[in-house]
């Protein structure tokens, strides 16, 4: 991939490497499922459940069409509407508060942790005064796990626990990672994820996942994505959504799943090198203790963001900003409520976040020159 140095062509994130290795298994897969023709709720949705749930060791696995309307079945499960709050970091991706305006409920901002990029409960903790002030009823928190690292589930079950919020883990970016032994899926009351192709287990298209230990919440969700179904064929219980994982992502996934612990090691020792490597110029990623990042994205914090990115460019690195403008600061999100005591770290951060190229398969010769190219951009070089 990288020769000499000179004629780099390196992937922020290299979707094609996984299919060279992987690519003859995926075909027989899809191949398959194009043979048996259950293009919906095919054998393979089922096995990739039960896989999931197995990998993770949460009961139930409930697929569905994205990580979003993941986030969405969860809080119509809750039955969370117009009047309540809806607890989510003011520094994530947009899905977060949007699942939570779909169900007409009011997103509220929380600030975030700098060493971490995750949720600040004291901030929460100032939200749920801001809610209840602004005559809104606190029902959930949505807990992020940016960046592929796990939040702090203990501290947000405390603070959760005495206002009675139900706790989402927005894991979108965590599948696969493990706080304090225990894989993300188990960590929360509810855990959603996305299999989008850019996560650290993406599909070929769109494709997302609930997991909880909750039985009645469980088969509620199931009726949930698949049109308020009831216990006959043609009776509909509730009010609900079109929302399946096709057989062919399902199938997709079932073979990339056998890749997923080799490649979560591959993510590690690159952000380990990353980290060995630029901890002395830059601020670098910090995992607290007993977590295991599955490195969805590498992010440093600097002061000079722009010119960094510039010259990370002109080497030929390729880097992504996430994310340059926290919700709040968002047209569209605007005008829903904060936390009282503000959102500083997350407008901070949004000013110096700078994602490195970060996928498995990136090789050591790649992390090097990505490695130089910001060593040289910092020291006045670039
Ligand atoms: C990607 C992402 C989502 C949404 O997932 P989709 O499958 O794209 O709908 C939600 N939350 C976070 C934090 C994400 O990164």
């Amino acid at each position: 991939m990288v020769g000499d140095g000179r004629s780099a062509k390196i992937a922020f994130i290299d979707l094609a490497a996984q299919y060279q290795r992987a690519g003859e298994r995926i075909d027989g897969a899809i191949r398959r499922v194009l043979e048996h023709g259950q293009f919906i709720l095919g054998p393979e949705v089922a096995a990739l459940e039960r896989r999931l749930a197995e990998y993770c060791g949460a009961r139930h696995c409930i697929s569905c069409a994205n990580g979003t309307d993941a986030l969405r079945l969860v809080l119509m499960a809750e039955g969370i509407g117009p009047g309540d709050a809806v607890f989510v970091p003011a520094f994530t991706f947009v899905a977060t508060a949007g699942a939570v305006r779909h169900v007409g409920a009011t997103p509220v901002f929380v600030d975030v942790h700098r060493e971490t990029f995750n949720l600040d409960t004291k901030s929460l903790e100032a939200g749920i005064v801001a809610a209840t002030r602004g005559g809104l009823k606190p029902r959930c928190v949505i807990a992020v796990d940016l960046f592929g690292q796990p939040a702090d589930y203990d501290a947000i079950r405390a603070v959760a626990a005495s206002s009675n919020l139900a706790i989402v883990a927005d894991a979108a970016q965590s599948f696969g990672a493990i706080r304090h032994g225990r894989r993300v899926g188990t960590l929360a009351q509810y855990t959603t994820t996305s299999f989008y192709p850019a996560k650290p287990l993406g599909c070929y298209g769109d494709g997302g996942a609930i997991f909880t230990d909750d039985d009645d919440a469980a088969g509620l969700l199931r009726s949930l994505c698949l049109h308020g179904k009831g216990r006959g064929q043609y009776e509909f219980a509730r009010v609900g959504l079109n929302s399946r994982l096709d057989t062919l992502q399902a199938a997709v996934l079932l073979e990339k799943l056998d890749l997923f612990p080799s490649e979560i090691e591959a993510r590690q020792a690159a952000a380990q090198r990353y980290t060995v490597a630029l901890e002395t110029v830059a601020k670098v990623p910090e995992l607290a203790e007993g977590v295991m990042s599955v490195w969805a994205q590498y992010t440093l914090v600097v002061d000079c963001r722009d010119e960094l990115a510039a010259a990370c460019s002109r080497a030929g690195v390729p880097t992504a900003i996430h994310y340059a403008v926290p919700l709040h600061k968002q047209p569209g999100y605007c005008h829903y409520p904060a936390s009282l005591t503000g959102l500083a770290q997350s407008e901070w951060l949004a000013e110096r976040v700078i994602s490195l190229p970060m996928h498995p398969y990136l090789e050591t010769s790649a992390q090097d020159f990505v490695i130089r190219a910001v060593l040289d951009a910092l020291s006045g070089k670039g």
